[in-house]
């Protein structure tokens, strides 16, 4: 479960209102329970009948009475907790009894297992029956479960917009009524919800629509572009000032060249240069792998992919079609996932294609 950004592109006026019907191609049926035109019946016959003839684990007691593996009466509290402090509870067996596999309809017998088959696709995978075989309603399609416009990604289209810094998108905190310090709980730094500050951010999908849907003419691409760039020079010559012509590692390459990936790791993680990095708080712990291939790179070829990702989504809707990186020929071109520069420029490019008229939206999906 994530979010993502989507670019929906229009040559008509978008509003919420007018964007649902071009994004309902795409939504996940278990979820929104919608039943249109884009959901169909997938026959799930084989898997429900897998399923429904499964072997059971059972405990057969000494008095012969065959129970469930998995019932609850099996299992008991031993002393131990779990690191939540929540009771661990144990299997245990009782005296004299064994445990056994049966068949699917053996264990059936004794009560164990689906009854029916038509029970099994139910619990199983929201299923239904019709003249004796069984469909699961879905939509092959399905790409999100919600969607709100802007989101996460609110302001994306405006220079220098920082949401987090949105006075709009600030409110006391709850936590520690705006005073900084919880009296109900200790925190080692004051209020966990606001850090100390008494004021916290909003949930994104409470902040302010600032710039989500606007039209091409109004979207200042240079001005993105250029600061984009500005940000990308900064970070690679404080970085390379750093690095003083060390060797950057790849994690590709040390991955090929040990058999086992813990040893991977270890010299991944030692590096000099990364360490160095991090102590200067230029690369982050988790992005460490993206951001010290883009240090490889030379510094043209950094601007270049800077300035083509500064206004960049994970997919975009366009024309009836959703295309996103990683997709198999969009907009003609071969891609793959790994290949960051091709759809940064395709992309780019695309923008840079579109009539002044063009409307455009930023959404913020999730799946
Ligand atoms: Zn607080």
């Amino acid at each position: 479960m994530s979010h993502f950004s989507v670019l929906v592109i229009s040559e008509t006026q978008l509003t919420e209102e007018a964007m649902r019907p071009i994004l309902q191609p795409w939504h996940e049926y278990e979820c929104t329970g919608v039943d249109d035109e884009y959901v169909i019946d997938v026959d799930i016959t084989d898997k429900v009948t897998a399923s429904f003839n499964e072997e059971q684990e059972v405990v057969v007691l000494a008095d012969g009475t065959v129970i469930d593996r998995y019932s609850d009466s099996l299992y008991q509290y031993m002393g131990q907790k779990d690191s939540l402090g929540m009771e661990k509870k144990e299997f245990v067996l009782p005296e004299g009894a064994i445990e056994k596999t049966m068949t699917g309809d053996e264990a059936r017998g004794h009560g164990i297992g689906y009854k029916t088959m038509k029970i099994c696709a139910k619990v199983e995978y929201g299923g239904f029956e019709c003249r004796g075989r069984f469909y699961r309603k879905t939509n092959p399609n399905a790409k999100w479960d919600w969607w709100t416009v802007g989101g996460r990604w609110t302001g994306m289209l405006i220079p220098n917009y920082d949401p987090e810094k949105d006075p709009a998108n600030k409110e006391t905190c709850s936590l520690c009524n705006g005073t900084g310090t919880r009296t109900d709980m200790v925190c080692q730094n004051g209020c966990n919800g606001c850090g100390g500050t008494g004021i916290k951010v909003k949930w994104p999908t409470q902040w302010a629509k600032v710039g989500d849907i606007l039209q091409v003419k109004d979207i200042p691409f240079t001005t993105l572009r250029d600061l984009s760039e500005a940000k990308a020079v900064k970070w690679w010559d404080d970085c390379h000032a750093i690095i003083a012509g060390r060797y950057i590692l790849s994690w590709d390459n040390v991955r090929e060249t040990c058999v086992d990936i813990k040893d991977a790791r270890e010299i991944f993680q030692n590096d000099p240069v990364k360490k160095d990095l991090e102590a200067a708080k230029l690369i982050g712990f988790w992005d460490a792998t993206n951001e010290l291939e883009n240090l490889r790179l030379s510094r043209a070829a950094y601007v270049t992919r800077s300035r083509n990702n500064a206004v960049s989504t994970f997919a975009v809707v366009k024309g009836g079609v959703w295309y996103e990186r990683g997709s198999m020929g969009w907009w003609g071109c071969v891609s793959d996932e790994k290949d960051v520069d091709s759809w940064g420029r395709e992309y780019a490019a695309l923008i840079d294609g579109l009539s002044p008229d063009t409307w455009v939206a930023v959404v913020d999906c999730h799946i």
